[in-house]
């Protein structure tokens, strides 16, 4: 019988990250069956629902332990809640080296791998002299992005969204100043010099494994491997499939779904955490309405901060906040799902037809693999350039325009609804989403591409072993 190679697995405290590195595992040990994986999770206050029955679901070949957690008030109180995640995870890292310490003493370890928001733990894989690798659950163009900001920074010296021409980075579409991450926008703001300090810290990591897969970022793919000389694994679509048992959400939204006629509704969500200023979440109310089309909404209660939710989920009863008369205006068309929808079991009914998203890295491989096509909300983080990519890049996608103020107005919203699940354009995208599902189901096919990379990856790590 084969020897048991034990790896260690850091994430951070999102839902989306954690779900799609506990995904990734279980596709690592599906294929090397004598793997062990122990996931370590930084924590920070309390988790969300949908986090504790991820960590319920885990197969007996992965541990976790949970470190312990960062309290809030220990936390700067004026910096955006993304920041302070990655401050958390920063606090958390003396407690990821004593849950190491404890790991080596009874197996030895064969490699760490740990999310790009937790690569402080590359560092502390080189105290335990661990080969490391990075996880990242976004784009193969995002990761060609943060490896090449270190050259960025010392070539463009004023704001990225002053610059006049787009940035050019090898094997991707170009980028404009504005569509780059919200963390590179102002370089003097602490949550750039984080990014910047974590994107040369990657140059310590043995690998890069890539949620990607090669016929979908083709280009990109080739080029990250020509200019860098560590090894990249694109390795997915790596998406979440933990079937939420007994949910009441779940049998409420199939119900309504059934009613349906197929590819008829629109599923709205913006991911695990984010939300609308209440203007905005009434122009997008009034937009569905004039749409006249079907759709399926998680609604959050409204904020300024479209991530505050990330780290402090408001108790409010979202449904207060819709304009008056909207749930009796659009009973029998519209149905809205408060703060949580089981989506990938939404976006596999066939009564879905459209998918209106924040471009979460999750939410969008979720609508390739199953066909969706999209509309493109993007609100803070990747997602500007994970919008690109869908809708210039791989055009799979809609892009509604917003005004000078941010907003996205409600003829606007009401007319691209109406181009995607109605127009001849919405055709169009929906025949390439479906050849774009097809590379996707190949690339996972027991000979595909990514399975390749990952069985290649496992190699790997047997080979440091020996
Ligand atoms: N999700 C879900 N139900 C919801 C909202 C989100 O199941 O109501 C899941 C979704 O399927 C995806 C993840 O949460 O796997 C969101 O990840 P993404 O990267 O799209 O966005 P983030 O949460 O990081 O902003």
């Amino acid at each position: 019988m084969a020897k048991t190679t034990h790896i260690a697995v850091v994430s951070m405290p999102v839902f989306s990250h954690r779900a799609s590195i506990v995904e990734f595992c279980k596709r690592l040990l599906h294929l090397h069956q004598h793997f062990h994986v122990t996931c370590i999770f930084p924590t920070i206050g309390t988790c969300i629902p949908a986090t504790t029955t991820l960590f319920e679901s885990l197969p007996p070949n992965i541990d976790h332990i949970l470190l312990p957690p960062v309290k809030k008030e220990d936390l700067p109180q004026k910096v955006p809640p993304l920041v302070n995640l990655q401050l958390a995870v920063f606090k958390s890292m003396p407690f990821l080296r004593d849950a190491l310490r404890s790991l080596c003493s009874t197996k030895p370890l064969a490699a760490l791998i740990a999310d790009p928001f937790a690569n402080e733990a590359l560092e502390i894989a080189k105290e335990f002299n661990l080969p490391s690798y990075i996880y990242f659950p976004t784009s193969a163009m995002t990761v060609s992005l943060l490896l090449h900001l270190p050259t960025l920074h010392m070539k463009v010296s004023c704001d990225f969204k002053e610059l006049k021409e787009a940035v050019q980075i090898p094997g991707c579409i170009p980028i404009q100043g504005d569509d780059l991450p919200c963390d590179f926008q102002d370089r003097h703001c602490l949550a750039y010099e984080l990014i910047l300090q974590r994107c040369k810290r990657f140059s310590l990591a043995n690998g890069f494994l890539v949620n990607s897969f090669f016929e979908m970022e083709r280009s990109t793919v080739e080029a990250l491997k020509e200019h860098n000389s560590t090894h990249v694994y694109p390795v997915g679509p790596i998406i979440q499939n933990t079937e939420p048992s007994g949910d009441s959400n779940l049998l409420q939204c199939k119900k309504w779904l059934d009613l349906q006629r197929p590819n008829s509704v629109l599923y709205v969500s913006f991911g695990s955490g984010a939300t609308l200023p209440q203007r905005q979440l009434n122009e997008l109310a009034f937009g569905l309405e004039l749409s006249g089309q079907n759709f399926l909404w998680v609604l959050r209660a409204p904020s300024d901060r479209a991530d505050r939710a990330y780290i402090d989920a408001a108790n409010d009863d979202p449904l207060q906040f819709l304009p008056n008369g909207f749930l009796e205006r659009t009973k029998g068309h519209g149905f809205v799902v408060p703060s949580w929808a089981p989506q990938t079991q939404v976006l596999s009914h066939a009564s879905t037809g459209g998918f209106l998203t924040h471009c979460g890295w999750n939410s969008t491989l979720e609508s390739i693999v199953i066909g969706v096509p999209m509309i493109t909300w993007p609100l803070f983080a990747e997602q500007r350039m994970n919008a690109l990519l869908l809708t210039e890049g791989l055009k799979v996608a809609l892009r509604p325009k917003f005004n000078e103020n941010g907003i996205a107005e409600k003829e606007e919203i009401g007319n691209v609804i109406k181009s995607l699940m109605l127009g001849e354009e919405g055709k169009v995208i929906r025949q390439r989403i479906e050849r774009l599902k097809d590379d996707a189901t190949n690339a996972l096919k027991e000979d595909g591409s990514s399975t390749r990379a990952l069985s290649q990856f496992g190699t790997q790590i047997e080979n440091f072993q020996r």
